[in-house]
């Protein structure tokens, strides 16, 4: 078996001490364990060496708890990491494990072969994640390769029935027409499904979160372009006072709007969409909201619409291919925030999503809009 080689990165030497003390060195001789002091001197080992698994202590002489993690996960994203930990401060271990380590231990609990195991558990919970992500990347490449090369014969074969509907269109039998008809409305379905599978495969999750994404100004534009859509041509949009800024990916924040306005157009009742966003400053997070007047949504279905390619039956003469709010939750849980429907059928459905304040966001000053107040598209 081979020996695998850790590096502990800890400044005390009774810490040290005591940490290897309850790693099995000599039984079976698999671990060899290597010490630094710093977070300094533990980069530099590293630059030069591979090291299978790091066991980290927060609080370095140069590092401290908030940013230790950060920097390590950073520059050796693939090297499973077990945090150290002297209290049992829950809210400091939580964050390390979202923020990338695999595991943690707590000095002041240490018994029996505890280490061995937690650095057994984060090589192989590492490996796991490594193999997933790596057959994520290739699915993802996969659907970009597909959906791209069923583009252009898709376009090539909507052209030619377009050309036979302008050349025979009125003089074939009706039931020749509605074949026509359905080839045409079949092959437009089946041209946005490529064009949604596109977008999705072509978003990073591993897009840097830290962008300062003016909300306002995307949905602006957002706004703009729908009012070019087909049956926008009535509808009201309204931005209510200043949308804030975010800490997020643009494009795809840009997409989450796009696909929750135009979804208040598309689901509409007879009379003329009224369709209004707007957020709210709460503890720790905004909440946007985007507020319509349509053909809402019932409770049955409020969950699973959330659900890539789930789409309610009774909707489907409005074309769309079920992917818009899969792909919305994919990107908001990615930021860390939620999305969710409140809705009643016939009466309308407001949507809401979640993310980060950070409370130095501009859009702080939210309740005084910057231009005037509405955004009206009509
Ligand atoms: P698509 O619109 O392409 O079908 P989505 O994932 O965006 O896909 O939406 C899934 C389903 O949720 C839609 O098919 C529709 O039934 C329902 N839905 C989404 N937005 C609304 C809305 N604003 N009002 C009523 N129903 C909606």
């Amino acid at each position: 078996m081979r020996t695998h080689i850790l590096l502990l990165v800890e400044d005390d030497d009774d810490h040290a001490d005591l940490v290897a003390s309850h790693l099995d060195q000599k039984g079976s001789q698999q671990f060899r364990l290597h010490r630094a002091r710093s977070a300094t001197e533990a980069l530099e080992r590293m630059t030069g060496e591979d090291f299978d698994v790091i066991l980290l202590d927060l609080s370095l002489p140069d590092s401290g708890p908030e940013q230790t993690l950060e920097t390590f996960t950073t520059r050796f994203p693939d090297t499973p990491i077990v945090v150290l930990t002297s209290l049992a401060e829950e809210s400091l271990v939580q964050r390390a494990i979202d923020s990338g380590a695999q595991d943690y231990l707590d000095k002041s609990l240490m018994r029996g072969d505890v280490v061995t195991r937690s650095v057994r558990y984060a090589m192989d919970r590492k490996r796991v994640i490594s193999r997933l992500e790596r057959q994520n990347d290739e699915l993802k490449r996969f659907a970009h390769t597909v959906a791209h090369e069923l583009k252009t014969p898709m376009q090539a074969m909507l052209t030619a029935l377009h050309l036979v509907h302008e050349a025979a269109g009125e003089s074939l039998d009706k039931p020749l027409q509605q074949l026509l008809e359905l080839g045409r409305s079949s092959g437009d379905h089946m041209k946005n499904l490529v064009n949604d599978l596109l977008a999705f495969a072509e978003a990073d999750p591993d897009q840097p979160r830290a962008d300062a994404v003016d909300l306002h100004a995307v949905t602006r534009k957002v706004i703009d372009s729908l009012q070019l859509m087909d049956g926008a041509e009535h509808c009201r949009i309204e931005v209510d006072g200043t949308l804030p800024v975010v800490a997020g990916a643009e494009s795809q924040l840009r997409q989450v709007m796009e696909n929750l306005i135009s979804n208040a157009i598309k689901y509409r009742r007879e009379e003329d969409p009224v369709v209004i966003i707007g957020a709210a400053r709460e503890p720790g997070r905004w909440v946007i909201r985007v507020e319509d007047n349509g053909v809402g949504i019932r409770p049955e279905h409020q969950q699973r619409i959330f659900e890539t390619l789930y789409r309610v039956a009774s909707d489907n003469p409005v074309p769309g291919t079920g992917i818009g709010l899969g792909f919305a939750k994919g990107v908001i849980e990615r930021h860390e925030g939620e999305i969710w429907v409140e809705s009643e059928r016939d009466r309308g459905s407001t949507f809401f999503f979640s993310l980060p304040a950070n409370g130095s966001s501009a859009g702080d000053d939210a309740a005084s809009p910057r231009d005037g107040g509405a955004t009206t598209a009509s």
